[in-house]
């Protein structure tokens, strides 16, 4: 007894001298007691916090120990696996009774996110009784250590701490889930490179190798994707299982701990403009509530920090912004990184490893104390958040229609998306028809008017407006030639990302089910022929169901022209499977292999008893060429941008099923590149540089003989470079830019006489288009060309940067993609007017001949993000398809 008021004395007296002290000390929270049956993380792995940087096996191996040491307070959940196989947890942690009564919190918060159907005395009884469920996050970018290090640190205090008022508070009012790794394979692609390179001491020069990562950094998965990005085209495990768990509790606040440049300090929300505009001004007050209490710490802990600058809450992919729209709070903390034990900053003062595992341990604890004394506040805020979207506050259309129509598999592969996210689609029971669309049987439904009625509208909607006023002052920015201040893409709508034609429409009456995210096959399967079958192109499932025939040995054909077949018209780049080009099988084992690829894969095979057409051309014809399976190979290594060639490696091996070879860049002037029929040249800075002369040499004379060669971003600024010339064209620079001034020595003498003079005065000299942050944009195909077959109605691309070309002459080859014409150009996102203008009619992938080869140039990258359907199947077309365009010996 007496040892407890001494304790609460100490407690008091600490905070009143302040704790800045703590500062030099190891981490942790100062003057508090600890139960020696909790393991510290020395006891367990060899280390104290801060001393070392634990590896993605040490931190789960103390989570389980810290599990088995107190099984009542805890509940370790592995909740998905990575791709190199390792587990991704949540540690619960709460009072004996909380853990007891996990069930019953995930119910009532699923409860408490539909409120219509609740009494409001059930929904009191809910507030009164459920904990602040806390959700916090680290280490998504592998890269950025410090976190999974607090992330430990907090998991220990909370279970050890002992007689403080603070833990005590929590323990009594939170369920607190901590998510160590939400990216383990590249904790463990970082902490491999730092082991291998340390020594006696810390070496904290900026260009030290152990704070120089090599290629490719551990900021990614193993497809080298930007988790904090695929919140919203959840193509990955790790993010698929993160939201499915979110679903379940519905956390009040979600933390998302990050690290910065290490000259910087620290930052907490509240964020930069612009805000997305459906955050609502309630969740705004709650950020600024989070932010005041973190600020409170900071201050008493004496650490810099910064708030409102740089990170903005615009894109609804990111993990503080995602959460967001199902009306939870979601945050970035940002710390200075030591990118490694320590770093010296430019003004020569040293940030350490320990510096950033204290101050995100800081702020995770200040945000579960916010979520705890606001506890009944906040979920009443969830409740009305809920409530005022079922309701349609928000504004806009009630429905979204997705007709089941054109490529049924990519409006299913939406459906399904959506319900991943947590949203209610529904499906139609009978065909009927809204707002002038036909909605066939089985055609989707989704409401605007429903509890995540924001996420639908910013999901699905072409643009979420920015801010009047943020708008207008990036107008003023770059009137000055300044940046526009903005983080990340401003175009994301889901049925552009997906091409798939989706309408608002405030009128629908049509009988509808609910649609639980599994579709089903879309076509019956294919019946026996002795003629051949033939699969429609254009859709992801008939990629898929080609790369499997090539991977097969099975011989396809492509159809270069439409053919009709009995009352069927087939428009080019049809498939053609005959069972008698399949030598030494049966036509009922091909038949069978083909059922088999048909169900594997989604796609429509249709049998034919006949190859006379109508209209158009036979399986006989010279437009019908083979298509034999290419070998692959894809730069890799610098100077290739690692999300470009993770995410198209990602596209080709896992959405559409076909090897790839990634090979080091420098590697592809070695003679062995005969052995590939493609290389792929993703987004990178200098392959010129890498290659050097001999190596772009013997890729010309690769190409020169049968070889295809496929760039994207500046893989194509390559191609077109004037000493490689493989694309005979060039960027533009910007129309009605100001012109280099010729005159040599002294300037003649000039009268600035105003403002617009002065601005004119001190532009740059032939600056290039100003870079676009990240806008869909609309190209339309040329209707002849091999290379845009399957997508008739044309494609959407996200261009980030200035990359205008000159359309090729049809002297020099071809322009089978082109961008629309100025007003329908933008399809997602804001584009400034210059931009809409210059980039109109211009190409989006070109294609020339080289020798018996050819090379083909992507504006921009199809495969950004793996969220691109519609432009893959141009990527497609370029890699698997592209070989039998060929004059290849073969
Ligand atoms: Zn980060």
């Amino acid at each position: 007894m007496v040892r407890s008021v001494l304790l609460i004395t100490f407690f008091v007296l600490s905070l009143a001298t302040n704790i800045t002290r703590a500062a030099d000390a190891m981490p942790g929270w100062p003057d508090v007691v600890f139960d020696p049956m909790i393991p510290t993380l020395e006891d367990v792995v060899g280390h104290a916090p801060g001393t070392r940087i634990t590896s993605t096996d040490e931190a789960i191996t103390y989570l389980r120990a810290l599990a088995a040491a107190a099984p009542e307070r805890t509940r370790l959940v592995e909740y998905a696996r990575s791709w190199e196989g390792r587990p991704l947890v949540y540690m619960l942690v709460g009072s004996p009774q909380t853990i007891a009564a996990v069930e019953e919190i995930k119910t009532g918060m699923q409860q408490l996110a539909d409120p219509a159907d609740l009494q409001s005395s059930r929904i009191d009884l809910l507030v009164s009784e459920l904990p602040a469920v806390v959700w916090l996050g680290y280490g998504v970018h592998g890269n950025e250590v410090s976190s999974t290090d607090a992330a430990l640190l907090t998991a220990y205090h909370l279970l050890a701490a002992q007689g403080s008022p603070l833990f005590d508070k929590i323990e009594e009012g939170a369920l607190v889930a901590i998510d160590p790794m939400q990216n383990p394979d590249g904790r463990a692609r970082f902490v491999h490179h730092y082991r291998q390179t340390e020594g006696l001491a810390p070496a904290t020069s900026a260009i030290a190798a152990e704070r120089r990562e090599p290629w490719p950094n551990g900021r990614t998965n193993h497809y080298l994707f930007d988790m904090n990005r695929d919140w919203l085209p959840l193509t990955q495990p790790e993010t698929i299982g993160r939201v499915a768990a979110f679903l379940e509790f519905y956390p009040l606040v979600y933390v998302d701990a990050h690290e910065m440049g290490t000259d910087r300090s620290y930052y907490f929300p509240p964020p930069a403009m612009p805000y997305n505009p459906h955050i609502t001004d309630q969740q705004k007050e709650t950020l600024d509530a989070y932010g005041r209490n973190n600020a409170k710490w900071f201050d008493d802990f004496g650490f810099e920090y910064f708030t409102s600058d740089v990170y903005d809450a615009y894109y609804p992919g990111y993990g503080d912004s995602w959460p967001a729209f199902h009306g939870s709070i979601g945050m970035t903390f940002e710390m200075a990184s030591a990118r490694g034990m320590a770093g010296e900053r430019t003004n020569g003062s040293v940030v350490t490893y320990a510096d950033g595992v204290q101050r995100h341990f800081v702020a995770s604890i200040g945000t579960v104390e916010t979520a705890v004394d606001n506890r009944e506040q906040f979920l009443r805020d969830f409740v009305e958040y809920r409530r005022s979207a079922d309701l349609g506050e928000h504004g806009g259309l009630r429905e979204f229609l997705i007709p089941r129509s054109g490529d049924a598999v990519a409006a299913d592969a939406l459906a399904s998306l959506l319900v991943q996210h947590g949203i209610e689609v529904r499906r139609t029971r009978e065909s009927g028809s809204a707002c002038n669309i036909d909605l066939p049987v089985g055609s989707y439904l989704v409401s605007s008017r429903q509890p995540a009625g924001r996420m639908v509208r910013t999901f699905l909607e072409d643009e979420s407006p920015m801010d009047a006023d943020f708008l207008a002052e990036q107008e003023r920015r770059r009137g000055l030639g300044l940046r526009a201040q903005l983080y990340d893409i401003l175009g994301w709508s889901l049925p552009r990302l997906h091409n798939v034609p989706v309408t608002g429409c405030d009128d629908v009456s049509v009988a509808v089910e609910d649609f639980n995210g599994e579709a089903g096959l879309a076509w019956p399967l294919p019946s026996a022929s002795q003629v051949g079958w033939v699969v429609p192109w254009g859709t992801r499932a008939s990629g898929r169901f080609l790369a499997a025939a090539q991977r097969e040995g099975l011989l396809v054909q492509g159809a270069d022209q439409a053919f009709t077949l009995g009352e069927r018209r087939y428009e080019r780049g049809a498939l053609v499977l005959r069972p008698a080009d399949q030598s030494g099988m049966t036509s009922a084992a091909v038949h069978q292999r083909v059922v088999a690829l048909a169900e594997a894969t989604g796609a429509e095979v249709v049998a034919t008893d006949t190859s006379y057409s109508r209209e158009g051309i036979s399986f006989g014809s010279d437009s019908v060429q083979p298509l034999p399976a290419p070998r692959i190979a894809l730069a890799w290594d610098a100077p290739t941008v690692s999300y470009s060639a993770g995410n198209t490696r990602f596209v080709l091996e896992r959405q559409f099923g076909y090897p790839v070879e990634p090979v080091r860049t420098r590697d592809l002037g070695q003679p062995e590149l005969d052995r590939y029929d493609v290389v792929i040249l993703p987004d990178g800075a200098d392959y010129a540089r890498e290659l050097g002369s001999s190596g772009v040499a013997r890729l010309k004379d690769w190409v020169s003989r049968g070889g295809v060669v496929v760039g994207m971003s500046g893989g194509t600024r390559f191609l077109t470079a004037d000493d490689v010339g493989l694309l005979p064209t060039a960027r533009e620079q910007l129309a009605g830019g100001k012109a280099a001034d010729e005159t040599e020595g002294t300037p003649e003498g000039s009268i600035i006489t105003d403002a617009d003079a002065y601005q004119q005065a001190i532009l740059p000299t032939e600056p290039r288009p100003d870079p676009i942050p990240g806008v869909l944009m609309r190209a339309v195909p040329d209707p002849d060309h091999w290379l845009s077959a399957g997508v008739s109605d044309g494609v959407n691309f996200m261009i980030d940067g200035s990359d205008v070309y000159v359309p090729l002459r049809l002297d020099q080859g071809g322009n089978p993609l082109r961008f629309a014409q100025a007003d329908q150009l933008a399809v997602g996102g804001h584009l400034w007017a210059e931009n809409r203008e210059q980039w109109a009619w211009k190409p989006a992938v070109m294609v020339a001949d080289h020798g018996a080869g050819l090379v083909i140039g992507f504006v921009a990258d199809p495969t950004f993000r793996a969220a691109l359907d519609g432009a893959n199947i141009v990527f497609l077309n370029a890699v698997l398809r592209a070989p039998g365009q060929t004059n290849k010996l073969r």
